[in-house]
């Protein structure tokens, strides 16, 4: 026990892990091949680990993305109007309202069933793109939250306005 920050210490070190991602046994100190608790081949458990983080974090930024970008449509379900057909039809445009603004001052001249067709290809793809920034890396992700989150809220603002008339 008097030796343990050391060996703690020691565990930080390059090439070592502190502790067995297949089943948490503590490793510090050891620089074997396999744990000796579980069997673990160590570098593929340690690649599984990083694998299974990244899969975390994008998931997790996706998340982000998705939720800064939706969010401010959510006057939608709290405004003080009645729950009527107009209401309604606006909830369900909800996932394509990224776009929605957008493609009524680009192709102010095409038909409806054509201009909702064109905001949900926009919106997919725009969000698709804002998820594979927020991918690069943390700082990327704050980034592209931010604007996303600063172009939702002028847009829903729009679309707040344009609900209303
Ligand atoms: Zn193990």
């Amino acid at each position: 026990m008097a030796d343990a920050p050391r060996t703690a210490a020691a565990g930080t070190a390059a090439g070592s892990i502190e502790r067995c991602p297949s089943c948490a046994y503590d490793l510090s100190g050891r620089s074997s091949e396999r744990c000796p608790e579980c069997g673990a081949e160590i570098s593929a458990a340690r690649a599984a680990a990083a694998r299974r983080a990244l899969r975390r974090r994008r998931i997790w930024s996706a998340a982000m993305v998705l939720f800064v970008a939706y969010a401010p449509y959510a006057w939608i379900l709290f405004v003080d109007e009645p729950w009527n057909a107009y209401r309604r039809l606006w909830l369900a445009r909800w996932p394509i309202m990224p776009m929605m603004l957008g493609t009524h001052i680009l192709l102010p001249a095409t038909p409806n069933w054509a201009k909702l067709a064109a905001a949900g290809a926009g919106t997919a793809l725009i969000l698709a793109l804002a998820i594979a920034l927020a991918w690069r890396s943390g700082r990327w992700l704050a980034g592209v939250a931010t604007v996303v989150l600063g172009l939702s809220a002028l847009n829903a603002l729009g679309l707040y306005a344009a609900f209303r008339m």
